[in-house]
């Protein structure tokens, strides 16, 4: 029987980063800290596209890497799947089986790349580590994945640098799709320069929305954008928090 409860549920997250030169306590001086992510919240079903939408800086990212388990939490909980996984420190969650379910096409294609893996290097890293695949099935997944996001193969031996920036933004989102996850959060994904590459995105989303995938497109707030699920909250520092 298929599960009803949600995929996610998000309650009152947050995240403070340490700011200043004082970054830890030290003779009674406490170090100060900007409130990136406030107390939100949200629930996401299965296939279900919820936007997270706001201003720039006002979280958004952060939200992001929280939930993909990419930076540890300062509080609240993230629930993915009945499971607690807030709780698993970034640096434990590559072993978490939920690892594979959960992947972020990255705002920015270029600086998520790492520099000196290919593109098929970087495209197969999540399907080596996390499903241990080798030899001809990965090549043959690889480059499906590339075929589907519009990358030509013989585009595969290059490194970032030798790539445009759409053909970096569809390594980016092929390498997040590889893997089949339950969750795929597109970073401001538009905002890439390449117009076909926006067609691409919206492409995809039907794609993926139609194989019940569940969505979290992020995007500053647009008129023609509908999905509100996060408001944006005014930055302060605090001093001290414990
Ligand atoms: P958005 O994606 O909505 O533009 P971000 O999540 O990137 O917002 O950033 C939220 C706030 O947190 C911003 O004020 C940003 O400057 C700050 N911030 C982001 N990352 C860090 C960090 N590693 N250290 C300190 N402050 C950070
Ligand atoms: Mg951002």
């Amino acid at each position: 029987m298929r599960s009803t409860r949600p995929l996610l549920v998000v309650d009152g997250l947050r995240k403070l980063y340490p700011i200043g030169k004082q970054r830890i306590w030290r003779r009674g001086v406490a170090p100060s800290f900007l409130h990136a992510v406030d107390d939100v919240g949200f629930t996401i079903g299965r296939g279900e596209t919820v936007g997270l939408v706001g201003e720039s800086g006002c979280g958004k990212s952060t939200i992001v890497r929280l939930i993909a388990r990419l930076l540890d939490v300062t509080d609240g909980s993230i629930l993915f799947d009945g499971a607690e996984i807030g709780k698993v420190s970034a640096r434990r969650f590559g072993l978490a089986p939920q690892r594979a379910n959960i992947q972020v096409v990255f705002q920015d294609a270029a600086d998520s790349l790492n520099p000196r893996f290919t593109a098929f290097r970087a495209i197969a890293d999540p399907l080596l580590r996390l499903q241990r695949l080798s030899g001809p099935a990965l090549r043959s997944r690889v480059e499906e994945v590339a075929r589907l996001t519009g990358l030509p193969l013989e585009l595969l031996s290059r490194f970032p640098h030798q790539l445009s920036g759409g053909q970096k933004a569809r390594v980016g989102i092929a390498r997040a799709i590889a893997v089949e996850p339950q969750l795929l959060i597109l970073d401001e994904p538009t905002s890439a320069l390449d117009v076909s590459v926006q067609v691409l995105i919206l492409r995809l989303l039907q794609d993926l929305k139609a194989a019940t995938r569940s969505l979290v497109p992020v995007c500053q707030p647009r008129p023609q954008c509908r999905a509100a699920s996060v408001r944006p909250h005014p930055r302060h520092v605090s001093r001290p928090y414990r």
